[in-house]
């Protein structure tokens, strides 16, 4: 059996892995194609692929964009991208100074509990355009600040929290839609993380392609669910570990493994689409 491992950060957001280890480790695990799905980038994608290309395995280009709908967040993976799509690069771009602009409001409200984190430091660790709340919780143990990434979370920077500072997001409709425009599949994130399986038929009719099934945090229960929920809305089965290498207790690549026919699937619609549009592009003679 062949297996795929379609959810994957590298330190082009907030996984420690540079692509090198990302695909070594792929390979180490027998894994026949990977996506990479950094945070509102995919400046990672380009690296990856040559890298798969060199060891032999499959490579999909991919992104994670933040969104919202109905006021949950909603994750939505996007596959399949042209990567050098110039309105998703721009829209991506503000996506990035967003997340820039609120790691020094995270910092400044951490500094006012008294906490001397210097924003410095943080973007030293992330060394990327694309940096989110692991870099401030990893800068937080690398200082001595605190002990654990967990109790980082857990005291300053999950929701609720005195330095949690929310994301300006787009809405899931602009996020399927830009993904769509960039060639891409658009594909609803870990659902079983969110628990409002409710937005789903709106997400459908926005035009989602597909659902994350298999994910890390999926009980086999809730892997059956959303099985079920892709069989009722025709949607496409994706899966992955969402690894963000020694950004989690441990490296989870290897713990969800795809199987192979989904993204067969997945090929199969791009291929459809890209040939429709090409022949709807033609002029009839
Ligand atoms: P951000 O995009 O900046 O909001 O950060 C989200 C990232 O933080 C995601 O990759 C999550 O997996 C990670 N994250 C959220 N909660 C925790 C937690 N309690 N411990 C470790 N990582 C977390
Ligand atoms: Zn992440
Ligand atoms: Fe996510
Ligand atoms: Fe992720």
């Amino acid at each position: 059996m062949k297996f795929a491992d379609l959810h994957l950060h590298t330190r082009f957001s907030d996984g420690t892995f540079s692509p090198e280890e990302l695909v070594a480790q792929a390979v180490h695990h027998g894994l026949a194609a990977i996506a990479l799905t950094d945070h509102d980038t995919v400046e990672g994608c380009a690296p990856t692929a040559r890298e798969c290309e060199a060891a032999g395995i499959g490579f999909i280009t991919g992104t994670e964009l933040t969104a919202e709908y109905d006021d949950t967040e909603v994750h939505v993976l996007g596959y399949f991208l042209d990567t050098r799509n110039e309105r998703f690069l721009a829209e991506i771009t503000k996506f990035q100074a967003v997340r820039q602009r609120r790691i020094h409001e995270m910092v400044a409200r951490i500094n006012q509990l008294g906490v001397p984190l210097q924003v410095e430091a943080v973007f030293a660790l992330a060394n990327c355009r694309s940096p989110g709340r692991p870099h401030v919780a990893r800068a937080l143990v690398q200082m001595g600040l605190i002990k654990t990434l967990d109790e980082a979370f857990d005291r300053y920077l999950k929701k609720g929290r005195p330095a949690w500072v929310p994301k300006a997001r787009m809405s899931g409709l602009e996020a399927i839609e830009l993904i769509h425009h960039a060639g891409g599949l658009a594909v609803m994130a870990h659902p079983g993380l969110n628990r409002t399986d409710e937005i789903i038929p709106g997400l459908v009719k926005a035009g989602l392609d597909g659902i994350e099934c298999f994910h890390t945090k999926h009980s086999t229960a809730m892997s059956e669910r959303y099985l079920e929920i892709a069989d009722q809305y025709h949607l496409l089965v994706t899966g992955g570990s969402d690894c963000h290498g020694f950004s989690k207790a441990k490296p989870l690549i290897g713990t969800v493994k795809l199987p192979y026919e989904h993204v067969e699937k997945m090929t199969a619609v791009v291929i459809a689409r890209r040939q429709a549009a090409q022949a709807a592009a033609k002029p009839v003679s």
